[in-house]
């Protein structure tokens, strides 16, 4: 694998709180690292460990004997940096929260392209957007309030609530804490150790 690609991996910063907050490329989290900044943060045994920047370097160096199928390298002077998958903010530095653009992809992959009323997963060209409160009923273009609906349901509730229609959602819509598309990332065994904080967001967000 090319250097240039590893350096385009995805690191999952966490604040003080072991928080997820965003996802940055390994440039910008080797920077924060190397700026005591931020610290590496490793499941080790169920546990999570964290890093400095220096004992990081030590550590890659040791790992390095033994590569891992799901650990990146890269190669400094006179030595290989294993490459962090999640970083965590230390005291000193502060990071806005991403956004999580508002725009039908989004909104499908939140939904993971369900019908959330009858529960079936059309093909995308099947499925259509709705809002849950009609705009006729002061119903905002919001997250909380357009769902995933296939387009047999949609025509189905037409221009009612759903109380009206006698149809129930499957989940309450709500605006996820992180880009939805991200789920995608924790399919690939290298963001693994991401999991235990993305489905904690999704639990209270
Ligand atoms: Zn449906």
């Amino acid at each position: 694998m090319p250097g240039s690609s590893i350096l385009e991996t995805n690191v999952l910063v966490l604040n003080r709180f072991y928080m997820a907050i965003r996802v940055v490329n390994v440039r910008r989290a080797m920077t924060l690292l190397y700026r005591q900044c931020a610290e590496v943060i490793v499941m080790e045994q169920d546990q999570f460990v964290s890093y400095d920047f220096e004992s990081w370097v030590e550590l890659s160096q040791l790992s390095s004997l033994e590569k891992q199928p799901d650990e990146d390298y890269l190669q400094a002077i006179s030595y290989e940096l294993r490459v962090p998958r999640i970083c965590r903010l230390t005291r000193f530095e502060r990071m806005p929260a991403q956004t999580v653009r508002f725009n039908r992809k989004n909104l499908f992959a939140r939904d993971d392209h369900q019908c959330q009323y009858c529960g079936q997963k059309p093909p995308t060209n099947k499925l259509s957007l709705d809002h849950v409160i009609p705009r006729s009923h002061g119903g905002q273009t919001t997250w909380e309030n357009i769902v995933c609906c296939c387009l047999r349901c949609n025509s189905r509730k037409g221009g009612r609530t759903p109380q009206q229609a006698r149809m129930t959602l499957l989940t309450r819509p709500a605006k996820p804490r992180f880009n939805p598309l991200l789920a995608d990332s924790i399919t690939d065994p290298r963001y693994e150790s991401w999991k235990t904080f993305l489905t904690e967001s999704a639990a209270t967000g």
